[in-house]
């Protein structure tokens, strides 16, 4: 990796916090935010697209090459496009999640997007989040960070989004849904969701986002120095 640019790693399951967190670290020290999630999901409308079922792991990977996805940053916001078309509105559908779930497990889809990360990290300071960030995609990050956070209270915070944007929901499904896809995660076979041996966790369950930024900024702080947050 370029000396000249620096990476921070935030991984963990779903609804742990992580991008809350790393949009708000990224403001602060005038890096930029890659949502590594937003990439999957921009996949999986592709298959969605092509009628492939999410059991279809053939159709999945011969359908990954056809897919091109591509970040730009518009306003300092990530935008996420599949085949030149702006698909960041779209991303956040529960057959999305499903899909996005199921395909990422397939090496040649994470291959590929795995290019497109180390690549954006390579030439920007980033911070990226995602489930295999310092554990594979970036392990030389100077620093990483495992957050995570009791299933009761994700599946709390997941439900409260939902209802705050008027979006009829569950909170037991919500709760399987996340259970589901975290075991997903954590058991594939090629870049399981882990916690690298030298990231430092941070459990979000009982914190504020006021007491986690605080926490990561202390991280920060120590071996990077940048000086003063704004
Ligand atoms: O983080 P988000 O829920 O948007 O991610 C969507 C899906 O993409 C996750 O359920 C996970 O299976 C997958 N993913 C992954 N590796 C990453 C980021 C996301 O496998 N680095």
């Amino acid at each position: 990796m370029n000396d000249q640019v620096t990476a921070i790693a935030i991984d963990g399951p779903a609804g742990a916090g992580k991008s809350t967190i790393a949009k708000r670290v990224a403001k602060d020290l005038g890096y930029i935010y890659v949502d590594t999630g937003a990439m999957y999901r921009a996949m999986a409308i592709h298959f969605i697209r092509k009628g492939i079922s999410p059991e279809d792991t053939a159709g999945i990977e011969a359908n990954a090459e056809s897919a091109s996805v591509t970040i730009k940053y518009i306003n300092g916001e990530q935008r996420v496009y599949l085949n030149d078309e702006d698909v960041t509105a779209i991303l956040r559908t529960p057959e999305v999640s499903n899909m996005a779930s199921v395909s990422s497990a397939v090496p040649k889809v994470r291959l590929k997007l795995v290019e497109l990360q180390r690549e954006l990290a390579r030439t920007n300071n980033v911070v990226m989040d995602g489930r295999d960030i310092g554990s594979y995609v970036l392990p030389d990050a100077r620093i990483k960070i495992y957050m995570t956070a009791g299933i009761k209270e994700r599946a709390k915070r997941r439900y409260n989004e939902m209802l705050e944007k008027g979006q009829e929901c569950d909170l037991a499904q919500i709760e399987k849904e996340i259970e589901e896809r975290d075991y997903r995660d954590m058991h594939r076979d090629f870049a399981p969701l882990v916690q690298a041996p030298d990231a430092t966790l941070i459990d979000t369950s009982t914190m504020s986002i006021e007491e986690v930024a605080e926490t990561v900024k202390n991280l920060v702080y120590g071996p990077i120095n940048y000086g003063s947050w704004q």
